[in-house]
């Protein structure tokens, strides 16, 4: 039997149930020289049957695990329930399918099996167990176990940023057996937890620390990924950071951003672990490498919607920044019982410095038309260009008194800074001003739609004036 393939196996077992019970005859006759842990549980997935092999991968006896549910096996509790939900309850129809577990060992030491996992059928076809045949995954194993991993959540579109840092740090710890694992940002000597994961539940993102203090110091100053597996034996032991922290298991990669340094990625532990493989290295690297692609990512986002919200000719808040702002500031006046008043701008005969100067003149007087405008007004109050020659002002606390005079104002200052629109000819900028104040159960919407329908009076009245 032991030349045989699990497959093999199985499918002798099945056609050798005749009745719904599982004989333990069969099971020793078939898996006791088995090289592979094999466990079969009944449908509640309690183990009826392991081999030798079995007892001496989970370091379990089978007195210790029969009648047991297989949840002991299983590093994570979830595991073992989405196995459950996934493949080994009676309503599921695998047949043999091949997938990978972190398991436990019942000195607690946990390990990557590659599992076979199948339903026992009866010749009426109806479940009466369950089979799993283990073996302990190879190093390259784990390494792809960890790279798919590592792939899943780069690609996965619904976690945040934050969660996707975290999601490595945990693939991190998994795969090299430790407790610890930080996220760094470093700037001079100051070094910042920005993420970790801490499976003693001690260390808090935020947390300072100064950089010659910690491991890292030698990452960095190699420039390159760093491990330790054992301090106490290594060149290292007498680093103050040895005597801080005790840590006798490190293992660290610098990150850089834009070719600048950013910070690190490492995990560490109290207790020392086996030496650090290659493999060990090539994946700490490329573990920095995602961090600094996700943290790029992240900058660029934040620099594209900052873009998002100013208006690239003028510099003013854009309409869309623009309608939030006065919806927080609607929002706000109402909650302190304070007026707030707006003043929606048109440049009057805009279309006529483009028809004579140039589109280019014209993109001058809106720069110009931005710049008088911001000198103006309280510190809270705001301006905003909602599209064209288009303008809107934002005073909180302000009633319709304080909207004329500052339209006024505007109409003053404008007039004072005529345009110089090429070959020393000037032009001076006119507006028309419609104001109006919050009333009742106003909206951002409904608000500019009076001051607009005031600005539209103000045009039939002649232009150049403010009207409400
Ligand atoms: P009114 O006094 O009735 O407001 O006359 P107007 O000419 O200002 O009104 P209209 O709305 O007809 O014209 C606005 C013009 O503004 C039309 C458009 O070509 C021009 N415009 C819109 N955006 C820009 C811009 O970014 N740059 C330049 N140069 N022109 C723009
Ligand atoms: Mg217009
Ligand atoms: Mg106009």
């Amino acid at each position: 039997m032991k030349e045989n393939s699990p497959n093999d196996a199985i499918a002798a077992l099945s056609t050798s149930l005749n009745d719904s019970a599982i004989s333990s005859f069969f099971l020793q006759e078939i898996f006791n020289g088995f090289e592979e842990a094999v466990i079969v549980t009944d449908v509640n997935r309690c183990v009826v049957y392991i081999n030798a092999a079995t007892e001496q991968l989970f370091g379990y006896s089978k007195d210790e695990l029969y009648h047991q549910q297989t949840k002991i096996l299983y590093a994570d509790e979830n595991d073992f329930s989405e196995q459950g939900r996934k493949r080994f309850n009676v309503a599921s129809r695998i047949s043999e399918e091949n997938y990978r577990i972190v398991y436990r060992h019942a000195k607690g030491q946990q390990f990557l099996g590659m599992t076979t996992g199948a339903a026992i059928r009866n010749a009426a076809g109806e479940t009466v167990g369950f089979i799993g045949i283990i073996r302990p995954a190879r190093s390259a194993d784990q390494s792809l176990d960890a790279l798919q991993k590592i792939h899943n959540i780069t690609a996965d579109v619904n976690l945040s940023h934050e969660q996707k840092i975290n999601a490595l740090l945990r693939v991190g710890l998994q795969h090299f057996g430790l407790k610890i694992a930080i996220l760094s940002q470093i700037e001079g000597n100051e070094y910042t937890v920005e993420n970790c994961v801490d499976l003693n539940g001690e260390l808090e993102p935020a947390t300072t620390f100064d950089v010659t203090d910690t491991y890292c110091l030698h990452t960095l100053s190699e420039n390159r990924t760093l491990g330790f597996n054992y301090v106490a034996k290594s060149e290292i032991k007498d680093h103050p950071c040895y005597e801080k922290f005790a840590l006798e298991a490190y293992i660290g990669s610098p990150i850089r951003l834009a070719g600048k340094l950013y910070g690190t990625i490492n995990f560490s532990s109290a207790l020392p672990v086996e030496p650090f493989s290659k493999d060990d290295y090539i994946l700490m690297e490329l573990l920095s490498d995602t961090c600094s692609f996700l943290l790029y990512q992240k900058v660029s986002q934040a620099e594209m919607t900052a873009l998002a919200r100013v208006d690239e000719l003028t510099g003013l808040p854009n309409r869309r920044a623009t309608l939030e702002r006065l919806t927080e500031l609607i929002a706000q006046s109402r909650r302190f019982e304070q007026p707030l008043s707006i003043l929606s701008i048109d440049i009057d005969h805009f279309k006529r410095i483009n028809d004579r100067w140039g589109h280019a003149a014209g993109d001058l007087a809106l720069v110009k038309f931005a710049s008088v405008a911001s000198t103006l007004g309280r510190q809270t109050d705001f301006c905003g260009r909602l599209g064209g020659e288009e303008f809107v002002f934002v005073q909180p606390g302000a009633n319709i008194a304080c909207a004329q005079a500052l339209g006024d104002k505007l109409r003053d200052c404008l007039a004072l800074a005529p345009i110089d629109v090429g070959d020393g000819e000037l032009n001076t900028l006119t507006v028309s001003v419609g104001i109006a104040m919050l009333a009742g159960d106003e909206t951002a919407e409904s608000i500019l739609a009076h001051a607009d329908q005031a600005m539209y009076r103000a045009k039939q009245q002649g232009r150049d004036r403010v009207s409400q």
